[in-house]
């Protein structure tokens, strides 16, 4: 099957449906980072320190907006990403934390986690984060071999790793999720066994393992544009992969979803509602949300977006709350979510996970069933042994995660932007 053949879609008008009723999911963005890593095209930045303080005050005043704006809804989770939040002084997380609660009816067993750099966490800080109410811990490894991390660019050394880890469980953190990275520029066979047997003598709860892309306009571009690096070799990545596959598995990890395993119970509910469509509300520059049947991202640069939201007042909210932060706040794209972009969401999404896409919760929310929504699209990839199908919904069969991409390009819509994670 030629996964570049163009896909016709069915077509289905209407409003959106609405999404799965539930708490939303809030991504806070924290864009400091204490060197910028020569791989990273993540909307974060170095050496902007001194606009921390006017910053912490400009994502409180838009979390206080939202809360105004959408009249308090449940938060079920809260995650802190960037950049690296840890790098922030830990009195501006407990800030950040008391303003959410006080805007927000934030569950009693909300998850709340935060991004962190293994440098940045001592046992003051650690106390403090679990004071706060900060529950799962995920620490930025990335490698445990000295000679990749300074490839990477990145500020800690394989020990500072280990004890970062063993620092926080002895801090009490009962939920701690490593993310490494795979096919890097002379990266062997080798050296990623050793990285996985680290990490999993370490016995963290959770891990996120990413291959590294090679991002345009990056440092590392250049280096490998001039030969400086080699570029990654897929084959090998794909080795590497199918590696992590069998040693998770066999150390009893749930491999639930492409890039991420967990011990049972202990998947990231955060990163569930993006992969389920559910609503989420990201506060922060440059972040995306999709609440009220509407997709939206808040302009990228920090500076203007602490002047964005000192110049907002909600004098007068009346009216759609996504069309005041357009108009008066820091919200810079909309596109409306309509019924078949949604659906494109749903499958592109849902099929990252082990479960796929479960038949009764599609029927429940768009009131049509799996099949009918992409009828082509699934028997063909049937056929092709690509996509299981059954009661219970359909999924990409284990031992074809690897080309999970020929399979989400037969759901894009082409009327929408990639639904990338949001940031
Ligand atoms: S620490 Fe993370 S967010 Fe910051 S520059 Fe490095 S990869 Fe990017």
């Amino acid at each position: 099957m030629d996964a570049r053949q163009p896909v016709i879609f069915p077509v289905i008008s209407g409003p959106p449906s609405a999404p799965a009723d539930g708490p939303l999911a809030l991504y806070v963005h924290i864009p400091f980072c204490e060197t910028k890593c020569p791989y990273c095209d993540f909307n974060t930045y170095a050496a902007i320190e001194p606009l921390m303080p006017e910053y912490v005050a400009a994502l409180a005043s838009e979390i206080e907006s939202w809360g105004a704006l959408l009249d308090h809804p449940q938060i079920g989770t809260i995650f802190f990403g960037g950049g690296t939040p840890s790098y922030l002084p830990s009195s501006d997380i407990e800030t950040l934390l008391t303003t959410v609660r006080g805007e927000f009816a934030v569950a009693g067993d909300a998850e709340i986690t935060l991004e962190s750099n293994p440098g940045d966490l001592d046992a003051a800080k650690l106390a403090a984060y679990l004071d706060q109410g900060v529950n799962r811990l995920s620490i930025g490894v990335q490698s445990f071999d000295d000679g990749l991390l300074a490839m990477l660019g990145r500020r800690h050394d394989a020990a500072s790793a280990v004890s970062a880890f063993e620092a926080a469980r002895a801090a009490g953190f009962e939920n701690v999720s490593i993310d490494l990275m795979f096919g890097l520029p002379n990266q062997t066979r080798e050296q990623w066994g050793e990285t996985l047997s680290q990490c999993l003598s370490l016995e963290p709860d959770h891990t996120s393992l990413y291959a590294l892309t090679v991002e345009p306009n990056t440092p590392m571009e250049h280096s490998v544009n001039s030969g400086e690096l080699p570029e990654p070799d897929p084959d090998l990545a794909a080795d590497m992969y199918l590696d992590a596959c069998d040693g998770l598995e066999r150390s009893g990890y749930s491999h639930y979803e492409i890039s991420n395993w967990a011990r049972a119970g202990l998947e990231s509910r955060h990163n569930l509602a993006y992969w389920r469509s559910s609503p989420y509300l990201g506060v922060g520059p440059g972040a995306h949300s999709y609440v009220s049947g509407h997709r939206f991202a808040n302009l990228k640069s920090p500076r203007a977006y602490i002047g964005r939201m000192a110049d907002l007042s909600l004098d007068d909210i009346s009216g759609d709350p996504v069309a005041v932060m357009r108009r008066d706040g820091p919200v810079a794209d909309v596109e409306e979510a309509t019924i078949s972009i949604e659906i494109s969401d749903v499958f592109m999404m849902g099929l990252r996970l082990s479960g796929g896409i479960s038949a009764r919760a599609f029927e429940e929310r768009f009131g049509m069933t799996v099949r009918d929504a992409r009828a082509e699209q699934i028997d063909e990839l049937v056929v092709a042994g690509m996509l299981v199908s059954d009661e219970a919904g359909i999924r990409i069969p284990h031992d074809r995660w690897l080309m999970g991409n020929e399979v989400f390009v037969r759901f894009i819509d082409d009327s929408i932007s990639s639904p990338a994670l949001p940031r």
